[in-house]
């Protein structure tokens, strides 16, 4: 999952202010403590850094404030309490790497006190004897470790991976919000392909309005009546008789069928354009017949490689994400519903050579499984998943939008 955390809401950042002034606190007792014994003090405390955290309002970091610039080419951050660093600092780099100049989501209740326990860890590799004199690092250690609700057992305070720690938390939360019974409903197909989620911080093709609802549909939130406290008319359907859910929106009620429609007819457009890219002859909707009487079916996708004599049946197919044996149970689905039309195919298209179906599911929420990715690209048409993932986004929120306030 590559879903980097997200502030629940404004007291994280209430949080990340207020952990502001202990930064504070830590840089002005480096800066005093250096002018503690004027004259003599590289002699007495050779290594001690001396690190400010100074106001810096309106500016922007430039080569003055920021020297070592070209090896941190990253965004320059424009906020009061941008971070500097004096010049002639040896462990500089060591502080640039806080990622300050990368500014990027995070959860920042853990992030003070993940940062906090960087700061001890490099405070302890300075091996100054004021830093173990002034202050009690492992008691620090422990306070952020109980903050983060991590259990004393699973933690060596002597040796803490910041880095690892924060990965662990992450899936933590990761494996709890799966666990949700609505709210984490199908969020496990995330980590199926986990570059297909760029969406989240680059929103990829989508209006700021389409991002905010596709937000709102993967925390399965969307204002639809199933929703608790969101109608006061009962959590039956505005246009049928089902009960209001994301699922019963984006998937099955009548009313949003002709978005659906389309919403499919675009993935199938994008998919069949590609294969013809690649020198494929491929034919659309193919009507077609059943062996043993099974009756006329229609193909989404058909593909001929005439050259090695191969034939592909593709099924592109969008699901409201449920389970993680989804993606397996679409493609046996769709096996059995077009795998007795091959003979008829091979007839069509006098082609004898091998022939094979693939149901192709994909995540009404822009979810795209492995097994999906995997067919995807044994054809070269990889390039296509992001195009794919957006317009399924922009599909499930028309079909949303038209639901919520369209016109019954
Ligand atoms: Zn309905």
């Amino acid at each position: 999952m590559d879903l980097r955390e997200v502030g629940y809401d404004d007291r994280d950042w209430i949080n990340l202010a207020q952990d502001r002034d202990r930064w504070r606190a830590y840089a002005d007792a480096s800066d005093n403590a250096g002018e503690m014994n004027p004259g003599s003090s590289t002699e007495s405390y050779p290594a001690f850094p001396r690190v400010g955290l100074r106001e810096n309002h309106g500016k922007n970091l430039n080569q003055v404030t920021c020297p070592d610039r070209d090896s941190n080419p990253g965004h320059l951050v424009s906020q009061p309490d941008a971070l500097t660093v004096t010049p002639q600092l040896d462990f500089r780099n060591e502080v640039l790497r806080i990622k300050y100049f990368k500014p990027s989501l995070f959860k920042a209740q853990w992030e003070a006190y993940l940062q906090h326990l960087n700061i001890c860890n490099t405070l302890l590799r300075t091996s100054n004897p004021l830093v173990v004199s002034t202050r009690n690092i492992a008691a620090e250690k422990k306070v952020c470790s109980r903050k983060l609700k991590i259990p004393p057992e699973d933690l060596d305070i002597s040796n803490i991976n910041v880095h690892k720690l924060r990965q662990n938390l992450r899936k933590q939360e990761y494996d709890k919000w799966c666990a949700l019974p609505h709210k984490g409903k199908g969020v496990i197909l995330f980590q199926e392909y986990t570059p297909g989620n760029k969406w989240i911080f680059s929103k990829e093709g989508l209006s700021s309005s389409e991002w905010r609802d596709a937000i709102k549909m993967n925390a399965n939130v969307a204002p639809v009546r199933s929703l608790h406290g969101r109608s006061l008319d009962g959590f039956r359907c505005r246009y049928c008789n089902e009960i209001e859910t994301l699922a019963h929106v984006l998937g099955s009620c009548q009313h949003g069928e002709l978005l659906r429609n389309s919403r499919h007819h675009n993935i199938r457009k994008l998919i069949a354009q590609a294969l013809r890219n690649k020198s494929f002859e491929v034919h659309e909707e193919v009507h077609c017949v059943a062996s043993e009487g099974g009756g006329i079916r229609r193909a989404d996708i058909v593909a001929l490689d005439k050259t090695n004599s191969k034939g592909f049946i593709l099924d592109p197919t969008v699901r409201f994400e449920m389970s993680q044996t989804q993606p397996s149970e679409v493609n046996k689905e769709k096996q059995q519903i077009y795998e007795p039309t091959i003979p008829y195919f091979r007839e069509k298209y006098q082609m004898e050579g091998t022939w094979e179906v693939h149901g192709l599911m994909i995540g009404a929420r822009g979810t795209i499984p492995r097994s999906t990715v995997n067919t995807i690209k044994t054809f070269g048409i990889h390039d296509i998943i992001p195009k794919i993932i957006t317009s399924t986004i922009k599909g499930s929120v028309a079909i949303l939008k038209n639901h919520l306030y369209g016109i019954s």
